[in-house]
This record gives structure tokens, sequence and C-alpha cells, in this order.
């Protein structure tokens, strides 16, 4: 049984071009793949609810998940609920902005000609001013002089004429402006103001585990190590957040749990 918060594809829904994923020479986009991924999911026949998961608890040998209209139990869990992201901490922002600042692209994928401002300087950072900048003026702001993408996407962006980027940038201030945000940053050239329709923060995420219960985050190692529960994907990999790894986590986490059914009933 599977419990989907909101559509199937999660994080690939904001992928420009995945160029990683075997079986795609020249690259597939993101939400392209996670159409793919969830065709391949329905003709398995698996059950599907498409409702957040409130809490997963163990207890009896069994883990009893809850959402808010039913309750399942099972011997066997698998978590692969990947990361959220991490919000921007700038002092004094109100909660009208807080509220428009976007941490993902999916909502905005489609809008034209418009400023959009992107804060971060990682590949999440990258990606997402190159996708956005086939119809938009794109502006990256990096607070450091780092940049942490890989080289391709940093070269690729710096091709792009509608793509400015500034390092040594930070944003000190944002404010509601004429339907907008206007950010105020200090960077090389002392104090700027930037005037964006929309504002995207992109500095990093952290894996998606508050519906574990205390019981389970506390034997979360011994209930790993004897096979009851498999962490897959982006929410278990660090670094290597990619959705090859994460789709061999799932094959493995599938395969063992199968072989551990099978020996029970033999
Ligand atoms: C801009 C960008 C570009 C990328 N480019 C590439 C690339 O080129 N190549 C590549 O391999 N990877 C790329 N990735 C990474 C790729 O998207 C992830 O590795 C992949 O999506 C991980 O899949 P996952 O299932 O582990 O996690 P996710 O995709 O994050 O999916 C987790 C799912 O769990 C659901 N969920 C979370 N909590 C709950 C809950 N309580 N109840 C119910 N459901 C819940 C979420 O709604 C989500 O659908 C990119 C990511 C981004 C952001």
């Amino acid at each position: 049984v599977l419990f989907e918060k909101a559509e199937i594809g999660g994080l690939l829904e904001n992928a420009n071009l995945v160029e990683n994923y075997p079986g795609f020479p020249e690259g597939i986009g993101g939400p392209k793949l996670a159409i793919l991924l969830r065709n391949h999911l329905i003709k398995t026949g698996v059950e599907i609810h498409f409702e957040k998961v409130i809490e997963l608890d163990y207890a009896n040998e069994r883990f009893h998940l809850r959402t808010d209209k039913r309750r399942v139990d099972s011997r066997f869990a698998i978590v692969a609920s990947g990361t959220r992201p991490r919000k921007l901490n700038i002092e004094g922002l109100s909660e009208c902005v807080k509220k428009s600042i976007l941490y993902e692209i999916q909502q905005i994928k489609n809008i034209e000609n418009e400023k959009i401002a992107i804060i971060g300087a990682g590949d999440a950072a990258f990606d997402y001013a190159i996708n956005l900048s086939k119809r938009n003026e794109v502006v990256i702001l990096n607070r450091g002089q780092n940049v942490k993408c890989i080289h391709l996407l940093f070269e690729r962006a710096s091709a792009i004429g509608s793509i400015s980027y500034l390092e040594d940038t930070e944003t000190k201030r944002i404010e509601s402006h004429n339907g907008g945000l206007k950010l105020t940053c200090t960077g090389p050239t002392g104090v700027s103001e930037i005037s964006v329709k929309y504002l995207v923060a992109a500095v990093g995420r952290e894996p998606e585990l508050r519906f574990l219960s205390e019981n389970i985050k506390k034997i979360r190692e011994r209930l790993v190590k004897d096979k009851h529960i498999y962490f897959i994907g982006d929410v278990e990999n660090g670094k290597f957040r990619q959705t090859a790894i994460a789709v061999g986590d799932g094959i493995r986490a599938a395969m063992e749990i199968s072989r551990n059914i099978q020996r029970k009933t033999e």
C-alpha cells in the first residue's frame, strides 16, 4: 500500500533535464520521467492512497501507520519520503513575505516574461535557473564566492543570456512590492535593490521524517538491521540524492522483503 501526500513524481517534477538516468541517452525532462514512473507504478496494481502519513509507529512487531482517513498495520515498512526544503533564514520577514517565498518551482514553471530571483548556489539553484530562464529573466544570488553545483550546470547557466549570477551578494531584507518582492542585498559594489515577481530559495534540503514516532526513532537502527524497515532514496542518501540511486534502493528493498516473506511461508 503506497501513501503519497502530493503527487506521484516527488522532486522529479522540479528537475529540468535528467541526464543520468539509464535508458535515456538524450536525457529526459523530470516531469516526463515522473509520468513514465507513475504509469509503471499504476501497471503494477499497487494500492495507492493520496493521503499524508501523520504517524508511523512500531509496536508488537507491527508497524502502525496513520493518516487522517485510515490506519494500516504491516509487517514491513519502506520510508521513501524524500527531503523538505530548508527555510530561508533572514531576520524580520513578514508572514506575507514568508508565504510568498517559493522553495520548489513546480507552481511557476509555466510562467512567462517575469523576473525571478533564486537564492542559492547548488545544483537545485542552477537547475531551477536554467529551467525558468527559457521564458523569464533570472538572477541567481550567492552570498558566498563558491559555486556548489556541478561544473556542467554552471557552464550552461553562464552561457544563457537571461540568467545573471551575482556572487558575494547577501540578501538582507525582503519586502512585498508592486505585486512582487523587493530584495535589499549587500554585495561587492555596496547595497542594491532588486525587484522581482518571484523569489525561489534553494538553500538546502533535509530528510523528511517528521512522521516517525519517537519509538521508531529510538529503535531505528535495530529495525533497519533486522530488515523490518527500509529508508530508501533521498531521505537516506545525503549528498547522493539521485533518481537512479533511489530506484535501486527501492528494488533492493522489495527483493529483500519478498525473500523474507517467502522464507517464512516455506
Ligand atoms: C532541481 C532538481 C534537479 C534534479 N535533477 C536530477 C537529475 O538530473 N538526476 C537525478 O537522478 N536526480 C535529480 N534530482 C533529484 C531527484 O529528483 C531525487 O533524487 C528523486 O526525486 C528522489 O526520489 P525520492 O522518492 O527519494 O524522494 P522525493 O522525490 O522527494 O519523493 C518523496 C515523496 O514522498 C512524499 N511524502 C513525503 N512525506 C510524506 C508523508 N508524510 N505522507 C505521504 N507522502 C509523503 C512527497 O510528497 C514526495 O512525493 C533533481 C532534484 C531537483 C530538485
